[in-house]
């Protein structure tokens, strides 16, 4: 059970909500967000006895009973689409949003190229690692702060936003300078000290699929962020290990339709983790678009071949345009838009 205060209640009105329910012998948890406080009465709970008691209190809004482990993330704790603007750039409402850009930040003369590719073809968010995540200690870990630096130029040449991994608790204030959103890798999906990190800034966070993770541990992940204050959370279906071999990942594109059902977080693909091969990547970026995807972020290179890291799922700048043209005309059938 989820009881949510008015946005004007005063700091007495919420200890003696908590006084009350303890009284009934609950356990609770105060989540006090930017708008409003809301208390969660903790396990199985008596309903008509916790309303028999706090609805009088004037700063009570409203009691919400949730079942789903996940609360504040969940449909039924917020029935309407959350709506992320990131400076102009809203996703979660019918707008398909395209972020792209290279898996790396490798040198500002490539990133420049990628970034005006990938701009002239109608993405809206730059994507590229500053610091990456490899299976690898010897493989490339990315240019760090410098890449950041690059990343920030990127966007004052095109105007495009940017998202860039963080990969520690410790690099998050720096980051969080640079971005325009934060992306918790697959591989730090459950590092619960860095979700609660980013659930203290006031950054939007794109939060990805671990490789091994279900839906369920996916949104409550999301509700470590959440928890901490920051509403902002997009997620990302970016594929899951299965013992298909002949694609990197498992796109498991039934996860878009159950998210949406579940939360009302907005839900975007990443096609490019999933495939591992460039050829398969627009067949499953439409897929989820028809799926009902809020959007996309892709893997895009001038010189694949050359990439420091995943050329092998990125795209040439021909092929993406193509893409884009394709899921505009998908979008449009559909009744949503893409700038
Ligand atoms: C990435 O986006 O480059 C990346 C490392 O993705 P994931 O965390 O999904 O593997
Ligand atoms: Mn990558």
């Amino acid at each position: 059970m989820i009881i949510t205060m008015r946005s004007d209640a005063k700091k007495n009105e919420i200890k003696e909500v908590v006084r009350r329910i303890k009284k009934l012998g609950y356990e609770t948890k105060i989540f006090s967000g930017v708008k409003k406080t809301v208390i969660h009465v903790i396990g199985v709970s008596d309903r008509d006895k916790i309303k028999k008691e706090v609805e009088q209190i004037s700063g009570v809004e409203k009691l919400v009973p949730i079942l789903h482990p996940f609360k504040l993330v969940s449909r039924e704790f917020k029935d309407n689409d959350t709506i992320i603007d990131i400076g102009g750039v809203k996703i979660g409402g019918d707008e398909i949003v395209v972020m792209a850009g290279p898996c790396a930040v490798e040198s500002e003369e490539t990133l420049f190229k990628i970034a005006d590719v990938v701009k002239e073809a109608g993405a809206k968010i730059l994507r590229g690692g500053a610091f990456k995540p490899r299976t690898s200690p010897y493989s490339f870990q990315g240019l760090g702060k410098k890449g950041l630096e690059y990343l920030a130029k990127a966007r004052e040449r095109t105007g495009l936003k940017i998202v860039t991994e963080v990969l520690s608790v410790e690099d998050v204030p720096v980051v969080a300078q640079y971005a325009d959103i934060l992306q918790i890798g697959a591989r730090n999906m459950q590092n619960y000290s860095l979700l609660k990190t980013v659930g203290r800034f006031n950054k939007p966070v794109l939060l990805k699929r671990g490789m091994s993770a279900t839906i369920e541990e996916l949104l409550m992940s999301a509700e470590y962020i959440v928890s901490e204050g920051n509403t902002n959370v997009i997620l990302c279906e970016r594929g899951i290990r299965t013992f298909e071999k002949y694609t990197r990942n498992t796109l498991d594109i039934s996860s878009v339709p159950v998210i949406k059902n579940l939360s009302h977080l907005p839900v975007i693909v990443d096609p490019s983790h999933a495939a591992g091969d460039w050829r398969y990547v627009e067949s499953l970026a439409k897929a989820a678009i028809a799926a009902g995807s809020h959007g996309l972020i892709v893997e895009v290179h001038i010189e694949p071949e050359k990439a420091l890291s995943d050329g092998k799922q990125s795209l040439k700048p021909e092929k993406f345009k193509k893409l884009m043209r394709d899921i505009c005309a998908i979008s449009k059938a559909l009744g949503r838009r893409i700038q």
